[in-house]
């Protein structure tokens, strides 16, 4: 191969036990947490996007990502040398349900590249075809979700929320067959494979599968595995060490739906097979933007009943899937104690967090309880009023203290009717809050800058999303591009993106991919 040749050190194939049988064929694997499966060649690998700040992190210059070699082999039809594809075995409660293995069943991770400053990030290819988990379905993953993934996975890292990255998003040339709405009309749709990228993709529900199968000593050694590749850090021996994990856990996944809670992503099918131990947004499927504020909304049509996984419920669904990690690592455990006290970090940590970004996002130096009853009657006031959640945070910043004016909140109401309901709350509301900013120490430019980088400007609403998959369709990959350059500076608002910072448009109010998504990718 010619440019940059990467240097692979595949641990978590050492560390842990593989399945004997190597290849696609369906089946159960006992006792194994990977096994060894290549990628399925397609037609015609075409580079459509990359990611320029993660080929960075991986040493890859523009020239090198310009060869054939990277399309064919982040297409999956070529390895580079030191390259040894497993898929993982995993199990998840899937809607509150134990649902047994699932494991990697369109996911292969071709190795583990060991950056120059010595990092080590595992590479997977999501879309690569079959493998042994992937039960009846194709292991293929169609253009539109694969965009969806590859801008979303960059814009949460620029957002500064902890996420698994995105390299790159090949073109199969193949079609893929995809019934969208699960009404008995499949269609063909282009395919796609992205790269993504993360110092690990190990997930809650790779512990949970050997427990619920007995498999004691698989358990302790992936727990062990895990401390040593991805918590370096974390010291000691024994139960105290597992005690330190699981609470490291604990917090990192706090901090992270603390995080969504601030943007307003909800992330649709939070399975515990889809939360990452790293506390790492992973696995975007049917996720969604809030637009209207609404803490009951959910973008999943397949979560439109019980909404399970709506946007409010986030932190308790969080907590759920951390007390059902917590049972999985029970048998390491003569005391259940340090497991409780990590459930006790999350909810410290996650309270902590949004004391933190109330007084971030209101712009004062720090919260008290008072302040976070006025972050609560905001919330309230937005969803009453149907407001947009980005743009009536960002309207927030351009209040005077001396003379708070609802006129900032202009452009930011879906409905009128619901408008005029809150125009009296509102206007008690903004007098209390101008009150507590006149009172808090803070200068007006410092405020401002302290609103400026807790509430973005520029998120990846749906509806730009899927105008973007629409050109992409179509073999127009500008609109790609055009949200990578603007996703990139979220908080920054600059001239001529007035269309990236708009309300949602009437077309999108029900159109598939806008207002509601399916499983189906
Ligand atoms: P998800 O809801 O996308 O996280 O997927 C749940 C499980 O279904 C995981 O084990 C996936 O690997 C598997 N899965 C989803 N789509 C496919 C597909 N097209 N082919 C094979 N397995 C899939
Ligand atoms: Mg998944």
């Amino acid at each position: 191969m010619d440019a940059y040749a990467p240097r692979f050190d595949n641990r978590l194939r050492t560390l842990l036990p593989g399945d004997p049988e190597t290849g696609p064929r369906r089946r159960e694997v006992r006792g194994a947490a990977w096994s060894e499966v290549l990628p399925t060649p397609v037609a015609d690998p075409t580079l459509l996007a990359w990611s320029p700040e993660v080929a960075g992190l991986l040493g890859f210059d523009a020239a090198s990502v310009a060869t054939a070699d990277f399309a064919r082999v982040f297409g999956g039809n070529a390895l580079y040398p030191g390259m040894q594809p497993w898929a993982a075995n995993y199990g998840g409660h899937q809607f509150g349900h134990w649902a047994g293995q699932l494991g990697d069943g369109r996911a292969i991770s071709l190795g583990e590249l060991v950056a120059a400053d010595g990092r080590y990030w595992e590479l997977q290819l999501k879309g690569a075809g079959p493998t042994p988990y992937s039960r009846g379905a194709d292991g293929r993953a169609v253009l539109r979700s694969s965009i969806r993934e590859f801008l979303c996975s960059e814009a949460m890292h620029h957002l500064g929320v902890p996420t698994t990255r995105a390299l790159s998003l090949v073109g199969t040339g193949e079609a893929v067959v995809r019934d969208m709405f699960y009404d008995g009309h499949p269609q063909p749709e282009p395919g796609a494979v992205v790269c993504r990228v993360a110092p690990s993709f190990i997930r809650f529900g790779t512990f949970e599968l050997p427990a619920s199968r007995g498999e004691t000593t698989l358990l302790a050694q992936l727990a062990e595995a895990c401390i040593r590749r991805d918590f370096p850090a974390l010291q000691g021996q024994g139960e105290t060490l597992l005690g330190d994990w699981f609470a490291q856990i604990a917090v990192r996944t706090a901090e992270m739906v603390a995080h969504w809670m601030r943007v307003g992503f909800v992330h649709g099918v939070m399975n515990t097979d889809n939360l990452s131990v790293l506390g790492l947004t992973l696995d975007y499927g049917p996720y969604g933007w809030v637009e209207d504020y609404d803490p009951d909304w959910t973008p999943n049509t397949t979560d439109a009943q019980g909404r399970r996984y709506r946007f409010g419920t986030q932190p308790q669904v969080a907590y759920w899937n951390l007390g059902r990690l917590a049972q999985a690592l029970s048998p390491l455990f003569a005391d259940v104690a340090p497991l409780q006290a990590g459930l006790a970090a999350f909810q410290s940590t996650f309270v902590a967090c949004t004391r933190r970004d109330a007084a971030a996002k209101l712009g004062l130096s720090a919260a008290s309880d008072a302040d976070l009853q006025l972050y609560q009657r905001w919330q309230q006031l937005m969803h009453e009023g149907s407001m947009d959640m980005t743009l009536a945070w960002r309207a927030l910043m351009r209040i005077d203290p001396a003379a708070p004016d609802a006129a900032v909140l202009e452009a930011v109401y879906y409905d009128q009717a619901r408008r005029q309901a809150v125009q009296a709350p509102l206007a008690q509301w903004l007098q209390d809050y101008a009150a507590r900013l006149r009172d808090d120490p803070l200068a007006a430019p410092e405020r401002q800058a302290r609103m400026g980088a807790a509430n973005p400007l520029y998120v990846l609403r749906n509806w730009l999303a899927q105008e973007a998959i629409d050109r992409a369709e179509q073999g127009d990959m500008e609109g790609v591009e055009a949200l990578q350059a603007v996703l990139r500076d979220p908080y920054t608002e600059r001239d001529g993106l007035a269309h990236f910072a708009g309300k949602r448009p009437a077309w999108a109010d029900n159109r598939a991919g806008c207002s509601m998504l399916s499983c189906s990718s």
